[in-house]
């Protein structure tokens, strides 16, 4: 029992140095409950720089809203998410978001009142929408202290041996908010983010400059090959 304890709390200081030395700013999301779910669509299986250029265009062309993206020809999403890549698999995906908001709830606002059992039901049934767009949109729109596990999440957790290697997304999850308290987690969030993209890369990982690298059980093989 105490070493568990122990070994909770020397991952939770290593977690606690990534958030310091990551330097993420606190997070401020203006953006419509739409748009976010959008954004989270179009950002699967590619960069943010992608994403983003994929979005501008979006916004630009047709208009990030239900109405404009209902009213639009698919022909003309497909050709603005190019940027982003899988845009035959994503247009109709945010088509038929678009729809099931519009045709099931009437109107977007009642996402902002329905409980977070009635949002995951909800959102569980569109196609594309897994459990890590619907915790971005609690831990964003809601404000919950959760830790959405998306790629770079997942492989520094792992790396770190947070997370077991056969883990999947909610034990990924469970662990890390084990350790890190609860004001804390979205901008842990974030920070594994950023240093799963600027040092604890996926194909070649940054040791030598990574300020964690004297307890990660990782860094051996990474510093040896
Ligand atoms: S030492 Fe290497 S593998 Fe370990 S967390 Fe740092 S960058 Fe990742």
């Amino acid at each position: 029992m105490y070493t568990k304890i122990k070994i909770k709390l020397e991952l939770s200081k290593i977690i606690k140095r990534i958030v310091e030395e990551m330097k993420v700013e606190k997070n401020v999301n203006n953006e419509s409950a739409f748009e976010t779910l959008v954004t989270t669509i179009i950002s699967q299986n590619t960069n943010d720089k992608n994403t983003m250029k994929a979005v501008e265009l979006l916004k630009k062309e047709i208009g990030l809203n239900i109405e404009s993206i209902l009213s639009a020809k698919k022909e003309k999403i497909i050709e603005c998410l190019k940027p982003a890549g899988l845009y035959n698999v994503k247009a109709p995906r945010i088509i038929e978001l678009a729809k099931k908001i519009k045709y099931e709830l009437g109107d977007e606002r009642k996402l902002d009142i329905m409980d977070d059992e009635e949002i995951k039901e909800f959102l569980s049934k569109v196609k594309g929408i897994g459990p890590k767009t619907i915790d971005i949109f609690l831990a964003f729109k809601r404000k919950r202290n959760i830790i959405p596990v998306d790629t770079h999440v997942s492989r520094v957790s792992k790396r770190l041996e947070i997370a077991d290697k056969k883990d999947k997304y909610f034990e990924i999850r469970r662990k890390l908010e084990e350790i890190v308290p609860e004001e804390e987690r979205l901008k842990t969030h974030f920070a594994l983010i950023m240093f799963g993209r600027k040092i604890c890369k996926a194909k070649k990982p940054r040791c030598m400059i990574c300020p964690v690298k004297d307890d990660c059980p990782s860094s051996k093989q990474f510093l040896s090959s």
